[in-house]
């Protein structure tokens, strides 16, 4: 079942129409493939009459308002936020982080406490890092446990009226442990503290409801759900993105300008400064509708199918080291082969036609913690399949043979 499903999505992606067969794509998280309906989408925008957004009165112009803000409330819709002025487009994960610590700044003094985790990609540890300079704040870590973990009762001992900031990861981009965010965004409302959620690595593989959650913050990256790159999404409560001051000047954040002053636009505008990606937006619109094309539960399953076959076949391999098994896990898996560097193994892997990656996945305190020369990494896709995996395990035998 899980193979005809993966298939079928398959047939919706020029690239496995046209790529040898043998060539295995796992490197997911890093980024996604884009399907022919995304793609048409971006073509059909340029060939239909591309123009700026929200400033002429011209019919080019009017159109690509319509399909950009039409987009803005695709996304509102999908994630359930309140209103579509809770989305703010950027070009992705990191840059709305930035834009998030920039605008936090007025509100951090000396002494404040700013907390994030072990498990924290770089994106969402140095611009807190950053801000924690810049205001004298303290930088301070959230532990993790043996199997991967957050260290809840630990990160609830760390909270004090202080604390002004909480920023995790929905989904750990290295060991794919998936933290409670409804939990964690409770606590942090207990002492006033502002929750901010790093989704990249949830936001294609689980139903988003950022209301559910509760979190003040949730950002994701376009190309991490089947959308190009350069596009991405900072949602905010209202009351928290009227918390952000403007970090970024010109075009539509506008109100007014003299030559001594100026005023500022309202929200989502405030803070979409310059010439968005408007077909970047559009095509995020377009990636939703191609994921929706699924019920939900079946793309759950799909993927969950995925994660506890790769486990298991990982498991009885004796070259295998799975470096942590989180209580709830999605769609990324961190292992090493036993006396062989992560490096060489990958290259030896691309060699057989199979993409992952090696490395400290841009989370070093956690590449340190689990495996200092760094780690493999397989994380899946709709389009991937169990065969990929005893494609994947063959290869490792093969590897095995060389080193033995
Ligand atoms: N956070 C996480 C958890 C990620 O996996 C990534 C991408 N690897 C980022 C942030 C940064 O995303 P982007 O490069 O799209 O800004």
């Amino acid at each position: 079942m899980t193979d005809i499903f993966a298939q079928q999505v398959q047939e919706q992606f020029s690239l496995f129409r046209h790529t040898k067969a043998a060539e295995i794509y796992l490197d997911n998280a890093a980024s996604t493939q884009v399907p022919d309906s995304v793609l048409n989408c971006v073509l059909n925008h340029y060939q239909s009459g591309h123009g700026n957004v929200h400033r002429a009165s011209h019919s080019f112009a009017r159109n690509s308002t319509l399909r950009f803000e039409s987009a803005r409330d695709v996304v509102a819709d999908w994630i359930n936020a309140q209103q579509r002025e809770n989305i703010i487009w950027t070009s992705g994960t990191t840059d709305a982080i930035n834009l998030i610590a920039d605008g936090l700044a007025h509100t951090i003094n000396a002494g404040d406490e700013i907390l994030v985790s072990t498990l924290d990609h770089h994106s969402n540890l140095v611009p807190w890092q950053m801000l924690a300079k810049r205001c004298n704040a303290h930088l301070r870590e959230i532990p993790i446990l043996a199997n991967g973990d957050l260290d809840l009762e630990h990160f609830s001992a760390m909270l004090n009226p202080k604390v002004k900031i909480v920023a995790l990861p929905h989904v750990a981009n290295t060991i794919g442990c998936v933290l409670p965010i409804a939990q964690i965004t409770r606590l942090c409302h207990d002492v006033n503290a502002l929750c901010i959620v790093d989704g990249a690595q949830a936001i294609a593989h689980q139903p988003i409801d950022v209301q559910r959650l509760g979190c003040d913050f949730y950002v994701f990256s376009g190309h991490k759900m089947y959308a190009p790159t350069g596009i991405g999404v900072l949602y905010g409560k209202t009351t928290a993105l009227e918390l952000l001051k403007p970090s970024r000047f010109g075009g539509e954040m506008i109100s007014k300008v003299s030559f001594d002053s100026s005023s500022w636009n309202v929200l989502p505008y405030r803070l979409e400064a310059g010439t968005p990606n408007i077909v970047g937006a559009i095509a995020i619109a377009a990636a939703i509708r191609f994921i929706e094309q699924w019920p939900v539960k079946q793309r759950l399953a799909h993927e969950q199918d995925l994660l506890h076959y790769a486990i298991k076949r990982l498991t009885q391999h004796p070259l295998v080291e799975i470096l942590a098994s989180p209580t709830l896990h999605s769609s990324a898996i961190a292992f090493n082969l036993k006396n062989i560097h992560p490096q060489d193994a990958a290259v030896l892997f691309d060699q057989q036609d199979l993409a992952l990656r090696a490395g400290s996945h841009c989370a070093s305190p956690l590449t340190q913690q689990l495996s200092p020369q760094g780690m493999l990494r397989i994380s899946f896709a709709l389009y991937n399949q169990l065969s990929d995996i005893d494609t994947l395990m063959t290869a490792i035998d093969m590897i095995e043979d060389l080193y033995a």
